[in-house]
């Protein structure tokens, strides 16, 4: 394989290639491009404008960090109560944020208290963070003198020096869970950073606060951790380091090459605000609709908090993704041709966790769509695609915009944007269709201003709901000026107070509190209780 190139528009001389361990998690959310130039600093992206900086703190770690080093360090250590009362005072915080970061510190006080330790046992914080550096006295192909490799969490030592302990932190204890990659490569740091002929045992634990326990992911010599890495580590690190190829996402909006790069999809004007001077942010329907019933809902998603399982695992949700993955799975594997009658003997939305009323529903609204399948006219190359992300750069706006169809496909020359919904109800509201799915709002938008090109002789944007009773199917022209009026005003309606936002005030209702996923963080529903 040739030699990692940098972009056009990526300057600079490569010293170091600089990675962690967490590089090789998520990887489904990453571009193997922008991975590839944040391992090397050095390089600079020309024209590159920094973002002007949010008045909040979005980063939701930073805090529980910071509070925790003043606790732990070695010279005149802040009592407890001293940091809690530090994060209530600090205005940068969301009040959200103040009650996960207090709750956090709390939990992980409780958890490592290790107050029956002896001299032997106990550990110590280590506060500067291990990273393994090894200097080459001949720059290899990457043309990189040092390469370093670090661990992000929090770091103990025995007193001795014969154990340590690196413990990695997570905001939820159900995220995805760590790689066997990733774990040897934070052994291997905590092993090999700063070397130590005395150190005898590794450790590497995780701890989430939302959970009643610290859970360990490696305990072993450093000879093993050292295998380890040489067994998954170190090929997965240089996949990451030669990596090529863009993926447009979520990625995007913290990539310094996002001003330059050739892949991200430029829509200016898209959303119909002005944000220039601003902070550059992403945005989704899904963000939109959870800052309308609450900006600070919309910012505590943000910060990706835990969020309630009843509220995200209602019957009526679990129907509705039960659903969902059949039809992905079924328009994925075109093999059986388009969906009919028959579901499949063993169809029982493995996984999902419904009731034998919901199950008996989810198939009715399964064979219902059976009618409107719009695989049944496609001729079988046509091409499909489902649930594809879409990203958008709307630099007037300083938004990045995701959307997620259920399904794009290619009516002939044309592309055709279809939402699929499930709803209990027999009848819709009289509600205007694109202010009660604004999804449609922003499929007309993004065909009407031709930025998935092709023709727009049959191009269209469908609504397809299943119903207990039958399927209603709604098809919106995106080339009528009115439809098109009426999408920008319902989009620009959803953006324009977010996109000025700075603060993201709770507004407690009772209707929204009662199903807000996030509402455990939030201190503003009690005070709306209590009145
Ligand atoms: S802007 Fe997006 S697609 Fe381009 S390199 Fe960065 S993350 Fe990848
Ligand atoms: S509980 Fe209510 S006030 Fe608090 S974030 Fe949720 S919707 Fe907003």
């Amino acid at each position: 394989m040739s030699p990692w190139q940098p972009p056009e528009g990526v300057t600079g001389e490569v010293a170091a290639i600089v990675v962690t361990a967490a590089a090789p998690r998520g990887k489904k959310y990453k571009c193997a491009m922008a991975e590839a130039i944040r391992a090397r600093p050095d390089l600079r992206v020309r024209s590159g404008r920094a973002s002007a900086k949010e008045r909040l703190q979005h980063f939701t770690l930073g805090p529980f960090m910071e509070s925790l080093d003043a606790v732990e360090r070695h010279h005149r250590p802040l009592a407890l109560s001293d940091v809690l009362g530090a994060v209530e005072r600090n205005a940068r915080l969301h009040d959200g944020l103040k009650k996960w970061t207090s709750d956090a510190i709390r939990r992980y006080m409780e958890v490592f208290n290790r107050e029956h330790d002896t001299p032997e046992t106990r550990l110590r914080h280590v506060p500067k963070r291990w990273i393994y550096r090894v200097e080459v006295c001949k720059p290899g192909e990457r043309g990189a003198q040092a390469y370093e490799i670090s661990a992000w969490g929090r770091c103990y030592e025995s007193v001795d020096g014969r154990v340590r302990e690196l413990r990695l932190i997570g905001i939820r204890a159900g995220a995805e869970p760590r790689t066997d990659a990733e774990i040897a490569i934070a052994a291997f740091v905590t092993a090999r950073a700063a070397p130590d002929d005395q150190l005898e045992r590794v450790r590497v634990v995780v701890f989430a606060p939302d959970s009643d326990e610290q859970a360990t992911l490696f305990d072993d010599t450093p000879q093993r951790a050292v295998s380890a890495y040489e067994e998954h580590g170190r090929g997965a690190l240089a996949e990451i380091v030669d990596g090529h190829g863009y993926q447009p996402g979520t990625a995007c909006l913290r990539c310094a090459f996002a001003p330059r790069c050739p892949a991200l999809p430029r829509a200016n004007g898209l959303l119909g605000v002005d944000g220039v001077g601003r902070p550059r942010r992403s945005w989704s329907v899904t963000s939109g609709r959870a800052y309308q019933a609450c900006p600070a809902r919309a910012h505590l998603r943000d910060l990706n908090l835990p969020t309630s399982r009843a509220v995200e695992h209602s019957d009526a949700a679990r129907r509705g993704r039960a659903v969902h993955a059949l039809l992905a799975a079924r328009h994925t594997d075109r093999a059986d041709g388009p969906c009919t009658l028959d579901l499949g003997v063993d169809w029982s939305a493995d996984g999902h966790g419904l009731t034998t009323d919901d199950l008996a529903l989810g198939k009715a609204m399964l064979r219902h769509h059976a009618e409107v399948c719009p695989l049944r006219h496609l001729p079988a190359d046509a091409r499909v695609c489902v649930e594809p992300r879409l990203t958008f750069e709307d630099e007037q706006a300083q938004v990045l915009v995701i959307a997620e169809p259920d399904l794009l496909y290619r009516d002939g020359g044309s592309w055709v944007w279809r939402e699929v919904k499930t709803s209990a109800r027999e009848h819709r509201g009289g509600t205007d269709l694109l202010s009660a799915y604004p999804q449609l709002a922003l499929g007309v938008l993004v065909l009407a201003r031709g930025e998935l090109g092709g023709s727009r002789a049959r191009s269209r944007v469908e609504l397809e709901v299943l119903r207990p009773g039958g399927v209603d199917l709604e098809v919106v022209d995106p080339f009528t000026p009115q439809v098109r009026q009426n999408a920008e005003a319902v989009i620009r309606d959803m953006v324009h107070r977010w996109r000025a936002d700075d603060l993201f005030t709770a507004q407690p209702t009772a209707h929204h509190c009662a199903r807000c996923e996030v509402a455990v963080w939030c201190r503003a529903k009690d005070e709306l209780a209590a009145r």
